[in-house]
């Protein structure tokens, strides 16, 4: 038996059966590529869902670790560190907004957004108490916490968890008349990803997210992006709101915030929003870590200093073009924003990255149909001509 299938049988001994990777254990990585025991190469194109953004262990992501671990690493937020406040101020500059919040990972990073935006609506707004709706989105996703799922149109998501949160209102993604009807007195927020990734990779259609955008200022509701996902250059821009060049009022971040290397989430909006939180009325023992706030400095300066945004917009431009190029009726669709691109295909998509696995590139199916490809943002226009042969020949047949 290989190193691999020992590891693969021990693992689905031992643990919850929460999850359905492929077969293919990962024990070395660089950059954009991986290794398994066996010494197989696999190109990552998956990049964990967007938190390696600045692909495998960057070295200076990787020394900022390394130093800061040497240093300190935990205070609680009984103290202050001497890294929260650079990281706070370095987070609100990137987002031009005023203050941040900090958590771990996303789906704490959502609750977060949650309680600042029903805060906010009795403290601010003036909502009576405990009326607070919140308009989510169809198809969407923001973790798995209680109230995250409490969001979700999925089925399977929120089966046998109940009872889930009150106050939630879901609406079709793009369908701005949907928003207006499902506005009342008593919304405090409107929440989306402005490009929806676990979905499949949705674009919304052009200026709905300005439009919604105007209805949140209209009616005084606060617009809450989840740029979990797409934010952080993925989608060829820094945030994947600019595309519609509309600011929300909070923006909540995780993944690719701390590199691959350390789990960071915050939400970022104005003092109106975020000087609802009082000593005590929200926290977390490891949130806003100096580990976490170091590795996440390091990851902000090399998605800048490397034009990670840039080579996202034009690499994934080029991408698509070439995929788009492939004659196959197996392809429905192939839809992207910079190099966050989602090839919907006509039947199952499982078989086909098992497929790709076979050949050396790591890709994961998302609602059933859909390829998800989102390499490191760093990755070689060689490396992507190098899939791209890959991905036709599967795909050609
Ligand atoms: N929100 C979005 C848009 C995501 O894509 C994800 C993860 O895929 C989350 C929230 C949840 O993040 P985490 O898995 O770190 O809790």
């Amino acid at each position: 038996m290989t190193k691999s299938q020992e590891i693969i049988n021990q693992t689905e001994q031992y643990g919850a059966p929460n999850y359905k990777p492929l077969p293919v254990v990962i024990s070395e990585a660089e950059g954009v590529w991986v290794k398994d025991p066996e010494g197989n190469k696999y190109l990552d194109m998956l990049s964990a869902y967007s938190a390696v953004n600045q692909g495998h262990r960057h070295p200076k992501i990787i020394q900022a670790l390394k130093d800061q671990a040497d240093k300190l690493t935990l205070t609680s937020r009984a103290f202050h560190s001497d890294r929260l406040g650079p990281w706070y101020e370095k987070v609100c500059r990137l987002a031009g907004k005023e203050m941040v919040l900090p958590m771990n990972t996303g789906a704490e990073a959502v609750e977060t957004a949650i309680k600042a935006a029903r805060r906010w609506s009795y403290d601010v707004k003036g909502v009576a108490d405990n009326k607070a709706e919140i308009i989510a989105m169809n198809q969407n996703f923001h973790g798995r916490t209680l109230a995250a799922v409490s969001l979700s149109s999925e089925a399977e998501y929120r089966r046998g968890y109940g009872p889930l949160l009150d106050g939630i209102k879901l609406v079709d993604f793009g369908d701005i008349e949907q928003i207006r009807e499902a506005v009342t007195e008593n919304t405090a927020a409107i929440l989306l990803e402005p490009i929806q990734g676990e979905a499949g990779i949705n674009i919304p259609p052009e200026g709905f997210l300005k439009a919604v955008r105007e209805l949140c200022d209209e009616q005084n509701i606060l617009f809450i992006a989840d740029e979990i996902q797409a934010g952080l250059g993925r989608s060829g821009k820094m945030f994947a709101t600019d595309w519609d060049d509309v600011k929300p009022d909070m923006y909540i971040l995780g993944k690719a915030l701390g590199g691959g290397v350390f789990p960071i989430s915050c939400i970022v909006a104005d003092k109106e929003v975020l000087e609802v939180f009082n000593p005590g009325s929200h926290g977390s023992t490891f949130g806003g870590n100096p580990l976490a706030c170091a590795v996440s400095e390091a990851a902000l300066d090399v998605l800048i200093d490397e034009n990670l945004v840039e080579r996202s917009l034009e690499l994934g431009d080029y991408f698509k073009g070439e995929l788009e190029k492939i004659d196959s009726p197996l392809i429905k669709e192939v839809r992207g924003r910079g190099l966050f691109i989602g090839v919907d295909l006509t039947e199952s998509a499982r078989p086909y990255c098992e497929e790709l696995k076979n050949l050396g590139i790591l890709c994961k199916e998302t609602h059933d149909t859909v390829i998800r490809f989102a390499p490191p943002l760093i990755i070689s226009q060689e490396d992507l001509d190098w899939a791209l042969e890959k991905v036709k020949q599967v795909l050609s047949k």
